[in-house]
């Protein structure tokens, strides 16, 4: 799988940001119906300017072109209801610390029942006489009933062609700013400046979809926003101007590689097998075939020229870290420097572990670089040739003499600023980042578009499979007799907590406390807890101890959720653990599997709210890592997905990374970045 050559860039006379117009930029107080009081408030939703408020995407829309009767409204469906107030009134319950404001709405057809339970201000609102629209779910049909429902007050001096007997749209509101008052802001916006939206090159966006259905033109797509003819019209706008952020994306993507292409004069690092010969003998087992494909990819990207940029996707124990070292090798043998980026202080100083125990007999020496601790980097004489750390090895202090190769763990807990930082250390040193979160395939193509994908698919040979249990807490003396008996036959068990340090407002699992209730649960076998607020020595300490099997059980954060390797780990037991997101649950649960023993996760939910125990028997249900992160990206959001650090997330407007899946694809072919389909492999496909 090598790359192609880019493609030309396609002409394109104005990026999509295009330059803007006076007009559009102008201040939004050039709207007729906008003083400085309500330009005020417009700021609060992050409106500035006459185009920001055009853009301001309306929640939804009402179909007010045929408004129901009351007579026949039915239960649980959603219905928009015009009439006049015939009575209102507040009741008090409680001594008054309880209330009700009610109105009754007629139609002419029947009556309406509207509530709203503690808001006692309203009665200052509404009053006899008042016409009002009504929008909500019928709660009840006798009598006919609605609480909280959205109202809008009709006015005689509306302008009617706004506010009804169309389509209108429903807009984000703040206090102080009423539906009708916002959608009139608009639609004035409209009259007057709609023609004034920046122009673009028609044929970046195309005439039509890939799917044949024509694009409105911008003018027409910011009119169908607000107030389209047909409900499909507004949602067209929509997409047309979520494909422009697409675009806008992809095009980024597009200078970056192509601002690479164009300076970089790498040097090559395919090496000459002298080094990962003895190694590949020495390491007793032999690569899966995935791992030997991979490295074949890699090896035909480490050439002279345009430097390497690839993503390794593994689930959590297919391999990665082999592939790391001999890539390293490659460098290596070619006379390279290489940098490799853990995103903790464990992780670093285990793979600085595999590393020098799989380098030092063939000569190699390797630096660890990590918080505080430097070792190896005395300057004696010739520094290590391998630097192993954390973002450390970003600070300006640290120099690489001829840095030929990065390599990133874990990239998801990095943002793109921190890889770019490493790489600026070198001469456009190629890069190999490795990540154990599947990206689903729309993300990836976002997050990661300038980046080649290879995949491990496949786990090394003799894996014992992993049998995910749910259970409740009561469940827990059952669990630690469980662990007693792995432990009885020298395995060795994970106990994983949210918190670090017990909070008096929940009573959410944590790892100071859990300690104790463990240890008595599993005397006599040793306890030992990490978290990432200890004394890093003493830290260190713990996960050595368990590494080598003196202790047998530790209690810990999810610190030991990426990459910790001890085969002899054969339970993980979880607890709050409706707190993690699956993609997290499933590193944790890679923890263990690692070994000859079958092995078992233990997921245990504080309480069996349904909608997180549905989520945690989904991970029960599979060992598929895309099937999972694609569930995560539903239930939670991009952010649970791709870790704290969000840094290379774009922020979309319009655009869902998710729903928009078609149309982020169609802005990539637009775009022609020189990635292939074929080089970002299909979840399921890999
Ligand atoms: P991850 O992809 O999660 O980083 P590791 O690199 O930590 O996985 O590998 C997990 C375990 O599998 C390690 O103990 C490693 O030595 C072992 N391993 C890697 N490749 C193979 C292989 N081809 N055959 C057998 N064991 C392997
Ligand atoms: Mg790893």
């Amino acid at each position: 799988m090598t790359t192609p050559p880019l493609s030309p860039v396609p002409t394109v006379a104005s990026p999509v940001s295009s330059a803007p117009t006076a007009a559009w930029d102008a201040p939004v107080t050039s709207v007729r119906g906008v003083g400085p009081e309500r330009a005020a408030l417009l700021e609060r939703l992050g409106i500035r300017t006459v185009g920001d408020l055009l853009l301001h995407q309306p929640r939804r829309h009402e179909d007010r072109r045929k408004l129901a009767a009351i007579r026949d409204v039915e239960l649980g469906v959603p219905v928009t209801v015009a009439g006049t107030i015939v009575a209102a009134g507040v009741k008090w319950f409680k001594m008054r610390t309880r209330s009700v404001f009610e109105f009754i709405l007629d139609d002419g057809t029947g009556r309406l029942h509207c509530r709203w339970w503690n808001v006692p201000q309203l009665a200052r609102v509404y009053a006899v006489g008042d016409r009002v629209l009504v929008f909500g779910k019928p709660n009840s049909l006798r009598p006919r009933q609605i609480d909280h429902p959205e109202t809008e007050r009709l006015e005689s001096e509306d302008d009617p062609r706004v506010h009804l007997n169309r389509i209108v749209p429903i807009h984000g509101l703040t206090e102080g700013l009423s539906g009708r008052v916002m959608r009139t802001l608009v639609w004035n916006a409209l009259a007057e400046f709609a023609a004034c939206i920046p122009p673009l090159d028609p044929d970046l966006v195309g005439a039509a979809g890939a799917d044949g259905r024509p694009w409105p033109t911008r003018e027409q797509a910011v009119r169908d926003l607000h107030f389209p003819t047909e409900l499909a019209d507004a949602q067209r706008a929509r997409e047309r101007f979520a494909f422009e952020e697409f675009l806008d994306l992809q095009l980024a993507i597009q200078r970056r590689r192509q601002n690479l292409e164009a300076k970089a004069k790498t040097d090559s690092c395919r090496g000459d097998n002298r080094m990962i010969r003895p190694f590949l003998a020495g390491l007793g087992f032999r690569l899966t075939a995935a791992q030997t494909r991979v490295l074949r990819e890699i090896r035909a990207d480490m050439g002279p020229g345009r430097p390497m940029r690839r993503l390794l996707q593994g689930d959590v124990g297919s391999g990665k870290t082999v592939v790391a070292a001999c890539t390293a090798l490659m460098a290596l043998e070619s006379g390279a420097d290489v940098a490799v980026m853990a995103p903790t202080e464990i992780l670093a100083s285990q793979l600085a572990g595999h590393f020098r125990r799989w380098f030092e007999p063939l000569g190699i020496r390797v630096g660890l670089r990590a918080g505080g601790r430097v070792e190896g980097g005395d300057g004696a004489g010739q520094g290590p040739a391998v630097w192993v750390g954390t973002h450390a090895l970003i600070q300006d202090a640290v120099e690489f003499q001829r840095l030929g190769l990065v390599i990133i763990d874990e990239q998801h807990k990095f943002g793109v600023s921190q890889r770019e930082q490493l790489v600026r250390k070198g001469n456009f040193p190629h890069l190999l980042v490795m990540t154990a979160t599947p990206i689903p395939r729309t993300l990836g193509l976002t997050l990661y578009g300038d980046l080649d994908i290879s995949v491990l698919d496949q786990l090394p040979e003799g894996r014992q499979s992993i049998r995910t249990h749910v259970r409740d807490e009561s469940a827990l003396p059952k669990v630690w007799a469980f662990v007693r008996s792995e432990l009885e036959a020298g395995r060795q068990a994970y106990v994983v907590c949210p918190r670090v340090e017990e909070s008096e407002h929940d009573d959410v699992r944590a790892v100071t406390k859990e300690l104790k209730r463990v240890r008595a649960a599993l005397e006599p076998f040793a306890v030992e807890m990490v978290h990432g607020q200890m004394d890093p020595a003493v830290r260190d300490a713990a996960m050595l101890g368990f590494r080598d099997g003196r202790v047998p059980v530790l209690v810990a954060t999810p610190v030991i959720e990426v990459g910790v390797d001890v085969p002899n780990a054969s339970v993980i037991v979880i607890l709050s653990a409706e707190l993690f997101g699956l993609a997290q649950l499933h590193q944790l649960r890679g923890r263990v599997g690692r070994g000859t023993a079958a092995s078992h996760c233990i997921l245990v939910a504080r309480e069996t709210r349904a909608e997180a125990t549905d989520r945690l028997n989904v991970i029960a249900g599979t060992t598929d890592g895309f099937e999972l992160a694609e569930a995560d990206l539903r239930l939670r959001g991009p952010g649970e997905l791709l870790g704290q650090n969000q840094s290379g997330m774009p922020s979309l407007r319009f655009g869902d990374l998710l729903a928009d899946a078609a149309l982020v694809r169609e802005a990539r072919d637009r775009v022609r970045v020189g990635v292939s389909s074929s080089q970002v492999p299909d979840a399921r496909s890999g």
